[in-house]
C-alpha cells in the first residue's frame, strides 16, 4: 500500500527508476521512448551533462537564500538572459517555481498594475474555451475546460470564456484563414464590450493551444487582430507560454511568429527542462514602473521563488538550447515530424487533423472523418491509448473528455529537441 496521494487512486502507476536521453527505464527493466517530454517539459532529454554540472556547482556554493534576504547570481543571469532573448518591451522577470505559479503570479501582477494606476474597478478575465492554464484557483479560474473548473466552480473568481482559435471544428468553409481570426477577434471585443470595457484586466490565451485542445496553432493574422483589440479598451495580453514556450515550437516564445508582444508572458516547463522546478513571468517595464512608482512592491511572493539551483538549471538549458542550434532544429525536423505523421497516420478512418509547428504536434481522433463526430467519451480512449503505448515502450500525452461539451479525444507529440529522425 502506498502512502504517496497519487493522481490516480485506483490504479498504481509505474516506478520509474533511471532516464537518459530520449529513454525512461521502469523497476522492472522495461525501456520507453520519451515522445511528449512528459508534458512537454524534457526540451534537452534526460540526463543532460551540462545541465547537471551546473546544478552541482551551484549546490556546492548556495543551495538557498530567501528572496525577501537576498537575490542570487544564477537568478540574476536567468533573468538577464530570459531578457536578452525575449520578445523587445519585456523588461523584467519574476522568478515562480513551476507553471499555475506563473499564470497565478501574472492574474495578480495584471490586477495590481490597474490598482496601482488608479482603475481598481477593473475586476474581470476574458479567456478562451479549450484551453489550460494550471489547476490552481485563479488559474482554473481561467482555464477554459468545465469539467476541470466543475467542482470548484463557486469558488472561482469570475472569468468569461470566449472561442478558441480551432480552424478543424470552428472554421466556417465559406472563410479564409484570416477572416476567421477577425471574426474570433470580434468576439473578443463583443466580449469586452459586453463585460463593460472598464471592467476588464486582461485577455488571457495560450500562443499555441496544448493540453485540452492538442496543440492549436493559430491562424495567420488572430493574435495581431487581438493584440489590437485588446489595446483599444486598455485590456492587458497575458500568453501563456508555459508548454508552447521556451523553444517547443521552433522560436524561443511562440508569440514571435505571431509578430505580437505581450503585455504579460508565462512561462515554465521547458524554461527548467525538467531538471528543476521552475517558471517565469515575463513583464513589460510599464507593469513593473506602475508598481514601483506606487506602492513600490508586489503583492505576492512564495518560499521557494528565485531557487538559486532552479535558476542555475534553467541557464544551463538555455545555454545548451542557443549552443547547439536547437531552435533551427526543432523548426527544421519539426517539419519533418509533421510530414512523418501526416504519412503515417494520415490517411487513418480515426484521424480527424494532425496540426501542429516545431516539436509540438496533435492528433485528433473521431470516429468519423467525414462528420468530424468524436468519440464515445465512456470509451475512455486516451487512457487506453497511454496504457496501450506505454507497454509497447512510447511514451505519448493523449487527452480525452467534455470539454465545454464539446467531446474530443487527441494525443499530444512533444519531444525532446534532442530527438532524432531516427528515434
Ligand atoms: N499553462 C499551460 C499552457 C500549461 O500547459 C500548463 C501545464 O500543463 C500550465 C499552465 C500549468 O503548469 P504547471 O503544471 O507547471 O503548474
Amino acid at each position: 500500500m502506498t502512502h504517496v496521494f497519487h493522481r490516480h487512486l485506483r490504479h498504481a502507476p509505474k516506478l520509474a527508476v533511471a532516464a537518459s536521453g530520449m529513454t525512461f527505464r521502469d523497476a522492472e527493466g522495461r525501456e520507453y521512448l520519451d515522445a511528449s517530454g512528459g508534458a512537454a517539459v524534457s526540451s534537452l532529454g534526460h540526463g543532460h551533462p551540462d545541465v547537471i554540472a551546473a546544478m552541482h556547482a551551484q549546490i556546492d556554493k548556495l543551495a538557498y537564500a530567501h528572496t525577501s534576504f537576498f537575490t542570487s547570481e544564477p537568478a540574476e543571469r536567468l533573468a538577464d538572459e530570459l531578457i536578452r532573448t525575449a520578445p523587445q518591451g519585456m523588461s523584467h522577470v519574476y522568478l515562480v517555481s513551476g507553471g499555475s505559479e506563473a499564470v497565478e503570479a501574472a492574474l495578480k501582477m495584471a490586477r495590481q498594475y490597474f490598482v496601482e494606476i488608479g482603475q481598481p474597478q477593473r475586476t474581470h478575465f476574458i479567456a478562451r474555451r479549450q484551453s489550460y492554464h494550471g489547476n490552481t484557483l485563479g488559474a482554473l479560474a481561467v482555464g477554459g475546460n468545465a469539467w476541470r473548473r466543475a467542482p470548484f466552480a463557486p469558488i472561482l473568481v469570475p472569468a468569461t470564456h470566449v472561442s478558441p482559435c480551432y480552424p478543424y471544428r470552428e472554421q466556417r468553409v465559406d472563410e479564409t484563414p484570416e477572416q476567421y481570426g477577425r471574426r474570433l477577434a470580434d468576439e473578443l471585443e463583443a466580449a469586452i464590450l459586453g463585460q463593460g470595457p472598464d471592467s476588464v484586466i486582461a485577455f488571457v490565451a495560450e500562443t499555441v493551444g496544448g493540453a485540452t485542445a492538442g496543440v492549436l496553432t493559430p491562424v495567420p493574422g488572430y493574435f495581431k487582430a487581438v493584440r489590437e483589440v485588446c489595446d483599444r479598451y486598455g485590456v492587458l495580453l497575458i500568453l501563456d507560454e508555459v508548454m508552447c514556450g521556451m523553444g517547443r515550437t521552433g522560436t524561443l516564445y511562440a508569440c514571435e511568429r505571431e509578430g505580437v508582444v505581450p503585455d504579460l508572458a508565462t512561462i515554465a516547463k521547458g524554461l527548467g527542462g525538467g531538471y528543476q522546478p521552475i517558471g517565469a513571468v515575463l513583464a513589460q517595464g510599464k507593469i513593473v514602473d506602475a508598481m514601483s512608482r506606487g506602492s513600490g512592491f508586489f503583492q505576492h511572493g512564495h518560499t521557494y521563488i528565485g531557487h538559486p539551483v532552479a535558476c542555475a538549471a534553467a541557464l544551463a538549458v538555455q545555454r545548451v538550447i542557443h549552443r547547439d542550434g536547437l531552435l533551427a532544429k526543432v523548426r527544421s525536423d519539426g517539419e519533418a515530424f509533421g510530414a512523418m505523421l501526416r504519412e503515417a497516420l494520415g490517411a487513418h478512418p480515426n484521424v480527424g487533423d494532425i496540426r501542429g509547428r516545431g516539436f509540438f504536434w496533435g492528433v485528433e481522433l473521431v470516429s468519423e472523418r467525414a462528420s468530424k463526430a468524436p468519440f464515445d467519451p465512456a470509451l475512455n480512449l486516451h487512457v487506453r491509448i497511454k496504457k496501450e503505448a506505454m507497454a509497447q515502450g512510447l511514451l505519448c500525452y493523449p487527452f480525452g473528455g467534455t470539454v465545454d461539451g464539446k467531446l474530443g479525444d487527441h494525443v499530444l507529440l512533444a519531444p525532446p529537441f534532442i530527438a532524432s529522425r531516427g528515434d
